[in-house]
């Protein structure tokens, strides 16, 4: 305030020292209180004009001192406000009008729509404190929000974002709300989702009939559904809570007994629970929180975040405990905190009666599924696993899962980029024409793109599954009305099998569908979040568990020559024979005696996977490998960490994606730095031919070492980390031989093995040490959740000219 009128008062403005400029600002700055902003703003710099929303953005023209002028254009996108993104502030002359004063005029929609929704956004600090204001009218309203927080992408039915677009249509705002959202000083002046006590949704609690599931649940008797369902949790229920983008499943994760339950109906193996908490205080006795990382759990997104477990933790005096059955041999835990006003209600304000601290949160759908969104499909196909439901009268209109990000390197370095990014657009440095890429059949993920933005789905799931390709479609289409992209193009994975790809041609409608190398989308991808332009090539290393091959074998251990027009394969993992597909995807130790039997070892029985391996599936499985019957080659570097894992004694059974990986990766951590030296990798000449690479790594010396190693008794641990380090030390040569002959020096870092931040952040460290500029996935997973926007950029750039 102070700053304005010192300068208003400096500037001695004659009428004719007045200028006016028309300022349009792009990105998200609609439904985020850009207007009441700008309205501030001008006001306080003693300015006059106006401001409005347009299809191409908010537009304001803005009359008065050049000096303030300035300022003005300074403080627009310095000072935004919290849900804004401002991406470009252009400013034109124009003639001076002489306004009385600053007004907000209607909005004005022609032309095509090219403003963005924003996305979903956790609860701000100010409707927190009316949340918990005994004297506020708002007081314990589960679904108050403002222009800065509450629900957006997950609401919007069709732009522009409006009230009557979005789910919230059926809720006709009380005089006292109205009143609100009418006001340009309120906080809540065009939020399109406020409601209150007296207009807004409504919450419902249903419980089960424990004497017969079978019977839809009932209504609750009681009269406060909130503390009825704490006092469900504390009596260690299961209960499915509509949030923001679907159901979650929940229960007391200080339980045994309820976390047990809760595992076991949804046959969930040992694959780790997500966790909420009231405060990052709770979780701070069992994980280590950096700065980097309570930004995030504190922030407007609030997704789910990695954080590395204390390895013996202390007990706490005061503090929750946790059930070990949330997340049994997980080097992770991971936590949020509250975003929705209804879960900061569910662990309690402060002076309610006590209930559990740390919550089990976990989607609300049948493994496989997509999250469950519609109230009735939750009753009918959550009716095996919740106990009771804590639901409500505001429909989701898009499913969103939560994110999961974890900090590597002080970056963000996402697992799931859904909740609270979707539907952001990440920026192109290359423009692309109206396209759709329907990405991978694992963690799908689709993108629109146009120009210079690709807008990313949220989270849709895996595409073997019927409902997930219904979701698909849904999201598909959500997107397309979110965005106003109507592709020309469509771009697929180049697998023949993927449901994504067979989606994409029987969608195209005569549009054409280019197929992209599944390795060489995820190298387009990290080169394009890093802002590479047309003609930069890298050197692509991709490690994953599987991906199409140009020669129909199984890659997954690539390291690629690309820029984004095409790429050499300069190397590539040795194959070996993987036997019988997914059944050794789920049986580790079946990889560890391929890759036992491909380097020469005998499969004796003091070795792990051979013990593992029941004895009449020994001789099946010799003989498959021996004819090549029903066996396809891979160089999977995701499998090859499969079969070290189970070599190692680690895991032999993975009940998850890439639990052997993961269990692994636990399994060096506990080693610390000092591991003495790694093994060895052999690099030798590829053989000549279509598909093959010039450079081939032979991890039969690996296995050797291995298996010298767990016949001397070497700690498991240690064995772990030396196999991290070889697979780094891989990367460092391999690279170096890239750069001698091909004359590059950046390295793409993609592919989901690279979500293991052991292996990526010593790889990276090895590289910088050698000379190289690293690119590490910061804005899309570098698992298939990243896919398709390297799709997007392979097959849709346009030539020359720049497209807006
Ligand atoms: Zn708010
Ligand atoms: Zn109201």
């Amino acid at each position: 305030m102070t700053t304005g009128q010192a300068e208003g008062a400096l500037v001695t403005a004659p009428p004719t020292a007045a200028a006016r400029r028309r300022i349009t600002v792009r990105g998200v700055v609609q439904g985020v209180g850009f207007r009441p902003f700008v309205h501030t703003l001008a006001t306080e710099l003693g300015l006059t004009g106006h401001v409005t929303n347009t299809g191409e953005g908010v537009v304001a023209e803005v009359e008065g001192a050049p000096a303030a002028l300035a300022r003005f254009g300074e403080r627009i996108s310095g000072e935004a406000p919290p849900l804004a993104v401002v991406e470009t502030v252009d400013g034109q002359d124009i003639a001076v009008a002489g306004d009385a004063g600053f007004r907000i005029l209607p909005s004005r929609a022609h032309g095509p729509s090219r403003t963005l929704v924003a996305p979903d956004a956790a609860t701000c600090e100010a409707c927190l404190a009316e949340l918990t204001d005994p004297a506020d009218r708002r007081h314990r309203h589960p679904f108050l929000s403002c222009t800065h927080c509450g629900p957006r992408f997950t609401i919007v039915t069709a732009v522009p974002y409006d009230r009557a677009l979005t789910t919230m249509d059926r809720f006709p705002m009380c005089p006292h709300c109205a009143r609100e959202y009418a006001d340009p000083g309120d906080r809540r002046f065009h939020a399109q989702p406020i409601a209150c006590h007296d207009c807004g949704p409504r919450l419902r609690l249903l419980t089960a009939d424990p004497a017969d599931r079978t019977r839809p649940p009932r209504p609750a008797p009681g009269t406060d559904p909130v503390a009825d369902t704490r006092r469900l949790l504390a009596d260690g229920a299961i209960v499915a809570v509509k949030g923001l983008g679907g159901y979650h499943l929940v229960c007391d994760a200080s339980d045994d007994t309820a976390v047990a339950l809760l595992r076991h109906r949804k046959a969930r193996g040992d694959k780790p629970f997500a966790l909420m908490a009231r405060h990052a205080a709770d979780v701070e006795h069992l994980v280590r929180v950096g700065a980097e990382e309570r930004a995030l759990l504190t922030g407007p997104v609030r997704p789910i975040v990695l954080l590395r477990r204390t390895p013996h933790p202390a007990p706490a005096p005061g503090a929750p405990t946790l059930s070990d059955a949330v997340a049994p041999g997980s080097p992770d835990l991971g936590v949020m905190l509250p975003y929705t006003p209804l879960h900061h209600l569910l662990l309690g304000l402060p002076g309610d009666p006590p209930g559990p601290r740390l919550l089990v949160m976990t989607s609300g759908n049948v493994a496989g599924e997509p999250i469950v969104t519609d109230d009735d499909e939750a009753v009918r196909r959550l009716a095996h696993l919740a106990d009771a439901w804590l639901t409500h009268d505001r429909p989701i209109r898009i499913p969103c899962d939560d994110s999961v990000v974890r900090i590597s390197d002080g970056e963000p370095l996402f697992v799931r980029r859904s909740r609270g990014y979707a539907p952001f657009p990440v920026p192109l440095p290359v423009p692309v024409r109206p396209a759709l890429a329907t990405g991978g059949d694992l963690k799908n993920v689709l993108c629109l793109a146009e120009g210079h933005r690709a807008w990313l789905s949220a989270h849709i799931g895996d595409m073997d599954d019927l409902a997930t390709q219904l979701a698909f479609e849904r999201a598909e289409a959500h997107l397309e009305t979110v965005t106003g992209v109507r592709p020309q193009l469509f771009a697929a994975d180049r697998h023949p099998g993927y449901r994504s790809g067979r989606w994409a041609q029987s969608h195209t409608d005569g549009r054409p569908l280019v197929r992209v190398q599944h390795h060489h989308a995820h190298i387009a991808a990290a080169m394009a979040e890093h802002g590479l332009r047309d003609g930069r090539a890298v050197i692509g290393v991709a490690f994953d568990g599987t991906g199409y091959g140009d020669d129909h074998t199984v890659w997954g251990g690539e390291i690629l020559l690309a820029d984004y027009d095409g790429y050499r394969r300069f190397g590539q993992l040795a194959y070996v024979p993987l036997p019988g597909g997914d059944t050794t995807v789920r049986r580790p130790y079946r990889m560890a005696l391929a890759h036992l039997r491909a380097a020469g070892i005998d499969w004796a029985e003091d070795l792990p996977p051979v013990a593992a391996c029941p004895p009449d599936e020994r001789p099946l499985l010799a003989r498959q490998l021996e004819r090549h019957l029903n066996c396809v080659p891979t160089s999977s570097m995701g499998r090859l960490f499969d079969a070290v894992s189970s070599l190692a004694g680690v895991c032999h059974h993975a009940g998850y994606e890439a639990q052997a990986a993961i269990a692994l990766e636990a399994a060096a951590l506990e080693a610390g730095e000092d591991h003495g030296p790694g093994y060895a990798f052999a690099l030798r000449a590829g053989p000549a031919g279509p598909g093959a690479a010039d450079l081939v790594a032979d991890p039969a010396p690996v296995l050797t070492a291995v298996v010298e190693d767990v016949r001397a008794g070497t700690a498991v641990p240690l064995i772990a980390a030396r196999f991290h380090a070889a697979v780094a030390d891989l990367v460092r040569r391999g690279c170096a031989l890239a750069r001698e002959r091909a004359g590059l020096t950046t390295v793409a870092l993609t592919g989901g093995v690279f979500a293991n931040t052991l292996l990526a952040e010593a790889t990276a460290r090895l590289l910088r040490e050698d000379g190289f500029t690293v690119l590490r996935h910061r804005r899309v997973p570098p698992n298939d959740g990243g896919l398709a926007l390297g799709q997007i950029v392979v097959a849709a750039r346009t030539a020359g000219a720049a497209v807006r």
